[in-house]
């Protein structure tokens, strides 16, 4: 059974469902190739491909491009089904720091032959994630900057201010689809910048006040 943190209490929650959202912000749906998404974009990664901080990411031999994607993790204290606007982000723990490594190529191939991605994004050590803060500590979730370096250069920068779906929205929506449980953890899409990484390189992932992650990719 996978736990995941929250501080700065130390409280345990089980991991459950992860849910991700695709092209959240327009200068990614931009360099991606495609239109800015009418509704969320969701997709899920098993509980096994999540690592902590520290643990090495591994590059399937299956893929030749895996690709970084800084995200803006939500922890979930309270589940519900068809949760309105104005109490969603009731149901919020804690905001974490997490990365959706993707097999771009994989996921290419994927869209192309109108299949799952599930391949691409739900690979061993794909989800590299932070202890999460407490909801409480954080003024605003919506005015984080989040940046991401590689080997101490910027690859990734920008604010949660340009999510084009906000939280409360996403967990709005998901709750219409899914009935969300405590310990579901929502990625929250990335911004611009996504790129390949290499063997060796070292990945750091800033949102100040909510977390930072260190991984070597191997
Ligand atoms: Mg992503």
């Amino acid at each position: 059974m996978k736990t995941v943190k929250l501080l700065p209490t130390g409280k345990e929650f089980r991991l459950n469902n992860i849910f991700c959202i695709g092209k959240n912000y327009a200068d990614h749906a931009k360099e991606m190739g495609g239109d800015v998404p009418k509704e969320p974009v969701i997709f899920l990664k098993p509980t096994s491909a999540v690592i902590t901080n520290g643990e090495p990411i591994i590059i399937p031999s299956m893929s030749s491009n895996v690709h970084h994607e800084i995200e803006l993790t939500v922890l979930l204290g309270k589940g519900g089904k068809n949760i309105p606007l104005s109490s969603a982000m009731d149901h919020v723990a804690g905001y974490g720091v997490g990365l959706d490594m993707t097999m771009r190529d994989r996921q290419s191939d994927a869209k192309k032959a109108g299949n799952p991605w599930t391949v691409a994004k739900g690979f061993d050590t794909s989800a590299p994630l932070s202890p999460f803060i407490s909801a409480s500590s954080i003024i605003d979730p919506h005015t984080l900057d989040i940046t991401l370096t590689v080997n101490g250069e910027i690859r990734q920068q920008s604010n949660t201010q340009h999510m084009i779906f906000r939280i409360e929205v996403l967990i709005s929506y998901l709750s219409s689809i899914f009935t969300l449980e405590e310990g579901d953890i929502i990625y929250t899409g990335t911004p611009e910048g996504v790129a390949q990484v290499g063997v060796g390189d070292q990945l750091t992932a800033t949102i100040p006040g909510v977390g930072t992650i260190q991984h070597t990719i191997q």
